[in-house]
């Protein structure tokens, strides 16, 4: 029997790959903004419908670029603990100071309320995350940002194709930040991006992204976050198939529910939020609980995974040690269930299942 993983790349029918390639053999331009990728950007931007979108390198890179496009290259910035380690490094690669600020225990999100309590002079950003897709409070964060005088950039790798309040929930704040990794909902093998609110950022980020420089003229220090045209392929071959992979989720997740139903922790469900079925939470009663469950999975060489864990905000490294005992607590005892298109129904039983049977 084939080993399950939390997720598996969705790859698209090879020879759809390859007509991609093709055109890029024929075009003989390999990288720098090719034909490829801005085909690729276009269709995007479209879809999402956001005034300016770049694809770049990876979605940390896409990070640490929205705060680098913005001048924020030092004091603190108000972050969740909840969330990809990618999140935290990215503010500290820029040499900033991350503040955590605790999630709510319902979706997982940054909780709003605490939010304002933990600025001070040195704030310059809030950087929530919509984790797992979920919708953070973007009203409420918009207007704190306002008040003060705050930057916000969403960490939006989980959400693209989830439409938040009648648009893309990839659109909020002054910039939003996606990945296009392999094991993301939508993927071009290594990828991510930048949703620019501000035109002026956005051209700033642009130039930021090829080195800074215009032909000879060096305007700013800049860094390479610019994507192949071996990657903007991929995404062109999968692009097709973008419904059916979020409604092969939608089906597989809906199965989950109707077994697992009133016998394991679910987020709740966002009124507002049509989700894109990203991930597949679960938060179990405690960790032994968690711990009892893997191993009976393992058995059967399923493997969830622990996601998140550990909470950020302890991580080793961190000069300083702050508290978020929601965060910790969710930590300990949330794991994300296999999900992916090619997840066979029967598998899906077999796995609900064996969480059943060992409760
Ligand atoms: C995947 C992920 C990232 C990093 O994206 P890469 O493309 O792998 O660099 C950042 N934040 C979150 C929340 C993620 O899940």
């Amino acid at each position: 029997m084939c080993k399950i993983f939390v997720t598996k790349p969705y790859l698209p029918p090879q020879d759809e790959y390859t007509s991609q390639v093709e055109k890029i053999f024929q075009a003989c331009q390999l990288t720098n903004q090719g034909p490829r990728l801005r085909e690729l950007e276009e269709k995007i931007q479209s879809f999402l419908k956001v005034p300016h979108f770049q694809y770049v390198t990876n979605g940390t890179i896409a990070l640490q670029l929205a705060l680098e496009a913005l001048d924020i290259r030092e004091g603190e910035i108000i972050t969740t603990p909840f969330s990809y380690v990618a999140t935290t490094s990215s503010i500290l690669w820029q040499r900033c100071k991350p503040i955590f600020v605790d999630i709510e225990p319902h979706n997982f999100t940054i909780d709003v309320s605490k939010i304002e309590a933990a600025i001070t002079s040195k704030t310059r950003a809030i950087m929530p995350v919509h984790v797992f897709g979920y919708a953070c409070d973007t009203e409420q964060i918009e207007n704190i940002a306002r008040k003060h005088g705050l930057k916000v950039i969403y960490d939006a790798a989980h959400a693209f194709a989830s439409v938040y309040k009648g648009r893309s929930l990839c659109g909020y704040g002054d910039v939003s930040t996606l990945s296009f990794h392999a094991t993301k909902l939508y993927h071009t093998v290594e990828g991510g991006a930048c949703i620019v609110r501000d035109e002026i950022v956005n051209t700033k980020l642009d130039l930021i992204k090829r080195f800074g420089h215009n032909g000879n003229t060096h305007l700013c220090l800049g860094i390479n976050g610019k994507q192949s045209e071996f990657h903007a392929a991929m995404g062109l071959a999968i692009w097709p198939h973008l419904t059916e992979i979020v409604q092969a989720r939608k089906r597989i997740s809906a199965e989950y529910d109707e077994l697992l139903a009133g016998a394991i922790g679910r987020p709740m469900e966002q009124k507002d939020l049509l989700y894109n079925y990203a991930y597949y939470p679960v938060l179990f009663k405690n960790e032994a609980q968690l711990l009892r469950v893997f191993a009976a999975l393992e058995k059967e060489d399923i493997y969830p995974r622990r996601y998140f864990y550990p909470s950020l905000n302890t991580l080793p490294y961190l000069q300083e040690k702050q508290h978020c005992p929601v965060s910790e607590d969710i930590c300990s005892r949330i794991a994300c269930l296999p999900l992916y298109p090619a997840l066979a129904i029967t598998d899906v039983r077999r796995i609900a299942h064996i969480i059943l049977e060992n409760l």
